[in-house]
C-alpha cells in the first residue's frame, strides 16, 4: 500500500470503481474514502466493524463501496442529518471512531470550499477533475476525528413481528401500525 492509496485502492483504481458503482467520479465519494480510512486506521484491527453515516449523500455509496457494509445487511446505517460525518465501530466493544468534515480547514482550500459550501442557488461547482488533486493533497487535513462510543449497536438484531395487512393483504412489519403504511395513505404510487 503506497502514499495516498486511499482503503488500499490507488485514488485512480478509485475513482474507476466509484464510476462502475455510483455512476460517476463523484467529490463527496472521494472525501467519504479518506473518512472511511481514517476512521478504520484509528479504529484499529475491527472483525465487527459497522458504520453509521450522518448523510443519505455519496457517504453511504463509499462505505458500500470500500467496507463489508451495507444497508441491505445492515452493518451501514444511515441517517438523513445533512452532516458529512461518519462513525465506524466495532459492534460488539461499542467502541467507535467519528468523523467529520472539518469547516475551519476546508476554508483552506478553495475549491473544496465551494464544492462544500455550495449556495442555495447553486452557483458553479469545481469540477471532479479540478477538485480531486487539491482533495488528495489535502487528505486527513479537511477532516476532524475522534473516538466515540456507542449507545447500542444499531444493526436491529431481533426479529420484526410481521403479518397481513387486513386492507391489501400484504405483509409488512406490524409495528407501523394496524394495517400497512400503504393503506395508511403513505402509498407513493397509484
Ligand atoms: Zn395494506
Amino acid at each position: 500500500m503506497s502514499q495516498g492509496d486511499i482503503c488500499g485502492l490507488s485514488p485512480e483504481d478509485f475513482f474507476i470503481r466509484m464510476e462502475e458503482f455510483h455512476g460517476a467520479r463523484s467529490p463527496g465519494i472521494l472525501v467519504g474514502g479518506l473518512m472511511i480510512d481514517t476512521a478504520l486506521g484509528e479504529l484499529g484491527s475491527c472483525p465487527y466493524v459497522n458504520v453509521v453515516t450522518e448523510t443519505v449523500v455519496c457517504l453511504p455509496d463509499a462505505v458500500q463501496l470500500l467496507t463489508p457494509c451495507t444497508i441491505g445487511n445492515g452493518f451501514l446505517q444511515v441517517l438523513d442529518w445533512g452532516k458529512f460525518a461518519l462513525t465506524a465501530y466495532d459492534r460488539q466493544s461499542l467502541a467507535g471512531v467519528r468523523v467529520a468534515l472539518d469547516p475551519d480547514a476546508v476554508g483552506n482550500y478553495p475549491l473544496i470550499r465551494r464544492w462544500f459550501e455550495r449556495s442555495p442557488r447553486g452557483g458553479d461547482k469545481p469540477a471532479f477533475d479540478q477538485l480531486a488533486p487539491e482533495i488528495i493533497a489535502a487528505g486527513r487535513a479537511i477532516l476532524a476525528w475522534r473516538p466515540v462510543r456507542l449507545h447500542r449497536a444499531l444493526k436491529e438484531s431481533s426479529r420484526v413481528p410481521t403479518g397481513r395487512c387486513p386492507k391489501c393483504g400484504e405483509s409488512y412489519a406490524l409495528r407501523l401500525g394496524p394495517t400497512c403504511p400503504a393503506c395508511q395513505g403513505e402509498a407513493y404510487y397509484v
